[in-house]
């Protein structure tokens, strides 16, 4: 693999920081036994880390997972939401909270909430770690964000460019 220079946005102790705040936001928004639907693969790291702040919160999350692909293994969405793999969990009469990496155009978040809804859903919300606001598409905004993110690739804290970097515990943006 040849050297990729990476510029760090947001290091390890300010997101875990946010993170301690989100969990905050999150009970508020759905109380203390928030159900959260984790959006696969990016934002495994993200929901981890927002369980066990929830957690330490005093709250006892519920997560599930879905696993939604719109960018294959290139740096741009394809703008086609493909379903990779089905939730498990039953979220008919629930709140849901949907945690993803990145809402860029709002595509996959979309897709993801009118799937939960078409199930019996109640209600559902949205919270990303990161927010290219610049990008959006779609009516929809995410109720929660951990950071306003520059319109730049980014990857590491679960965040892959074609399968690497995900194992960094910051995120950081390709530089081209
Ligand atoms: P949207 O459907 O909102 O346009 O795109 C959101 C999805 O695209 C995210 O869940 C994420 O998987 C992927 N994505 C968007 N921007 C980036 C980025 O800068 N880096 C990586 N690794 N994935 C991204
Ligand atoms: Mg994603």
């Amino acid at each position: 693999m040849s050297a990729v220079a990476i510029d760090i946005l947001f290091d390890e102790k300010t997101i875990a920081a946010r993170i301690d705040a989100l969990a905050q936001d999150v009970i508020r928004l759905l109380g203390r036994e928030p159900v959260l639907v984790c959006v696969l693969t990016g934002s495994f790291v993200f929901a981890a880390d927002l369980l066990r702040a929830l957690h330490r919160a005093g709250a006892s999350p519920l997560m599930g997972f879905i696993g939604l692909s719109s960018y294959g293994a290139a740096t741009h969405s394809s703008g086609q939401v493909k379903l990779t793999l089905d939730l498990l969990m039953e979220v008919s009469g629930r709140d849901v909270l949907l945690v993803d990496d990145i809402f860029e155009t709002g595509r996959t978040l979309h897709h993801a909430r009118e799937l939960l809804l078409a199930r019996g859903a109640r209600d559902v919300r949205l919270c990303v770690l990161l927010d290219k606001k610049g990008k959006r598409t779609s009516a929809l905004k995410p109720d929660l964000a951990g950071f306003e993110c520059p319109d730049r690739f980014v990857v590491g804290y679960g965040l892959d460019l074609d399968g690497q970097y995900r194992a960094l515990p910051f995120v950081g943006a390709l530089r081209d």
